[in-house]
C-alpha cells in the first residue's frame, strides 16, 4: 500500500483515535468517522462527568505516541481501594506496596477530547463527525455513513478498521460472511447493570471524600465505587442486580430507593442529597463480555479495542487494553511493514489469547470486589502482598502483574498470578500466618513456574 492511499477508521472513540494518530506519525492518510457530533464542540449530558481508571498499558500505548505527559496533566492518582463496610470504619488496601504503583483516574471525555485535539493537528487525517457508518463492503473496503440531515454518503479506503465499541458495526460486517471466515461470536450478559450518580465538590470546591483512592462500599451481591474527579467531585458507579428483590427493576418509587440506600449505604447517603433525581435521571447500562474471532477479513478490515473484545469493568482494564492494541498494532507494523494480511493476522493471533485472559479475570474480579474485599482471609492475604512487595522488590501481585507490568502479556500475568493466590489464599485461611516467617511464603512463591 503506497502511504497516500487512504485507511479508514471507524469510531473516534478512545481507540481509534489514538490509532488514527499513530498512524499519521507514521505517514499514513487516515479518515477517521465518529458517528456523535464533535465533543469538544458540544457537552454531553448537560456536565455529567464519567471517568475511568487509566494504569501503565494504557500510559504506555499513550507515550508511543507522545501524548502520556499530556493525559497524566489531567490524571488523579488512586493509591488504593478505600473499603467502606456495612456499619464498619473504612479502611484502606493499597494497590501495591511500591509507592510508585498507582492508578489514574482520567475524565472519559476530556481523554477522547485530547486525542482528538492531537489528531487534528495532523494534515493526514480528516475527521467525520456525526457520521453513522451504517454499511460496510469489506471486499471493495467500502463505506455507507449517513450525516446529521440523513443523507446518505459513501467512501472507499484500501483498508476499514473498526474500533467502534461493542456495538460494533464493522463487526457485524464480517458476519456475513460467517461460514467464509469461520467467523465465531459470543455475547454474554452480566444479570447485573450498572447506574451512574454522583458526590458534588464542597463549597470551596474541594473533595468530600479522601481524593487519591477508589472507593467501593462492598455489600455482597452489588458495590457501589467512587472515582475522583479535578473539579472535587466524585462519579459513583452502583452495580446492581436486575431481578433481585432489591434489584433495579423493583427499585421503582422514591421511597423504595430512600429505604435501600438507607439499609445499605447509610455512611454515603449524606454525600448525595440529590440521590432521587439522579437516579430518576441516570439511565441503566448493561454489562457484558464479548469475544469473537477472527479479527480480520480478507486483509482489508479489521477489528480492535471493544469491537473486537469487550469486557466487565472489574479491573479497569477495558480501555487499557483497547490502547495497548494500538501499541502492539503498531510494533507489528514496525516490523512487517504493510503487508496488510500478515499484519492483521499476527496482530490478531498475538492479542487474541490475552484479551480472553483479561476478559476473565475482569469476571473474577467482579466476584472479589462485590463478596471478598472484606473477607478476613482476603484482608490478610492483601496485608501479606503488600509486605512481599515491599520486602521483595521482584514479588508482584496478580493485580500488580495485570496493572502494573504492561512488558507481561495479560495471560503471563493471569497464570503467575493465579497460582500466586491460590498458594497465598491458602496460606491465610491460617489465622496465624502472621508468624510464618516472609522470607518462607517469598520463597514457596519464588517456585511457582508458569
Ligand atoms: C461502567 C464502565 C466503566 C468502565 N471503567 C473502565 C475503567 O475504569 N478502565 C478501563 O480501562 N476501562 C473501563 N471501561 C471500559 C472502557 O469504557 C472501554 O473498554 C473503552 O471505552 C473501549 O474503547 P473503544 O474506543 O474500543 O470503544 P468506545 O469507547 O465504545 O468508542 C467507540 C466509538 O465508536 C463510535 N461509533 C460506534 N458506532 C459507530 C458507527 N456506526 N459509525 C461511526 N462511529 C461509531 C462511538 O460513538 C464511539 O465514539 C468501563 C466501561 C464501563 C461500561
Amino acid at each position: 500500500m503506497k502511504k497516500e492511499e487512504k485507511i479508514i477508521i471507524v469510531g473516534a472513540g478512545l481507540c481509534g483515535t489514538l490509532l488514527a494518530v499513530r498512524l499519521a506519525q507514521r505517514g499514513f492518510k487516515v479518515a477517521l468517522y465518529e458517528k456523535r457530533w464533535d465533543m469538544r464542540k458540544k457537552q454531553i449530558d448537560a456536565g455529567r462527568s464519567i471517568n475511568l481508571a487509566l494504569s501503565n498499558r494504557g500510559l504506555m500505548a499513550l507515550e508511543s505516541a507522545g501524548l502520556k505527559e499530556k493525559v497524566m496533566d489531567n490524571c488523579i492518582p488512586m493509591r488504593g481501594r478505600m473499603i467502606h463496610p456495612l456499619g464498619k470504619k473504612p479502611f484502606l488496601s493499597p494497590y501495591s506496596g511500591r509507592p510508585e504503583d498507582y492508578i489514574n483516574s482520567v475524565s472519559r471525555p476530556g481523554l477522547n477530547m485530547t486525542l482528538l485535539d492531537a489528531a487534528e493537528g495532523y494534515e493526514n487525517i480528516e475527521m467525520k463527525f456525526d457520521a453513522d457508518v451504517v454499511d460496510i463492503d469489506l471486499k471493495s473496503a467500502s463505506i455507507q455513513y449517513q450525516d446529521a440531515q440523513g443523507t446518505m454518503h459513501t467512501d472507499e479506503g484500501q483498508l476499514i478498521i473498526g474500533t467502534d465499541g461493542a456495538g460494533s458495526v464493522v463487526r457485524r460486517s464480517m458476519m456475513k460472511y460467517t461460514s467464509e471466515l469461520l467467523f465465531n461470536y459470543s455475547q454474554d450478559f452480566l444479570r447485573h447493570g450498572y447506574k451512574e450518580l454522583s458526590i458534588l465538590p464542597t463549597s470551596e470546591g474541594g473533595w468530600q471524600l479522601e481524593k487519591e483512592v477508589l472507593h467501593i462500599w462492598p455489600r455482597g451481591d452489588f458495590m457501589v465505587i467512587a472515582l475522583p474527579n479535578l473539579d472535587g467531585s466524585f462519579t459513583l458507579t452502583m452495580f446492581h442486580p436486575y431481578d433481585t428483590e432489591i434489584g433495579f427493576n423493583k427499585l421503582d418509587t422514591k421511597e423504595k430507593i430512600a429505604e435501600f440506600f438507607e439499609t445499605y449505604y447509610p455512611t454515603l447517603l449524606p454525600y448525595i442529597p440529590h440521590l432521587q433525581e439522579e437516579y430518576a435521571e441516570n439511565p441503566v447500562g448493561n454489562l457484558g463480555t464479548i469475544k469473537c474471532y477472527p479479527w480480520q477479513a480478507f486483509g482489508k478490515g479489521l477489528l480492535m479495542g471493544d469491537a473486537a473484545h469487550a469486557i466487565v469493568p472489574f479491573y479497569g482494564q477495558g480501555m487499557n487494553s483497547s490502547l495497548e492494541d494500538v501499541r502492539v498494532f503498531d510494533e507489528i507494523l514496525e516490523q512487517q511493514g504493510t503487508n496488510w494480511d500478515k499484519v492483521f493476522t499476527l496482530f490478531q493471533d498475538a492479542r487474541k489469547k490475552n484479551t480472553d485472559a483479561i476478559a476473565d479475570l475482569a469476571i473474577d474480579n467482579f466476584y472479589e470486589m462485590r463478596d471478598y474485599v472484606d473477607d478476613m482471609a482476603f484482608i490478610r492475604k492483601r496485608k501479606l502482598e503488600m509486605q512481599l512487595e515491599q520486602e521483595f522488590p521482584d514479588y508482584y501481585s496478580k493485580y500488580s502483574l495485570v496493572t502494573f507490568r504492561p512488558e507481561l502479556s495479560y495471560d503471563q500475568a493471569m497464570r503467575r498470578g493465579r497460582l500466586q493466590d491460590k498458594l497465598l489464599l491458602s496460606l491465610c485461611k491460617n489465622e496465624n500466618i502472621e508468624e510464618l516467617p516472609l522470607q518462607e511464603v517469598y520463597n514457596q512463591v519464588r517456585k511457582i513456574e508458569i
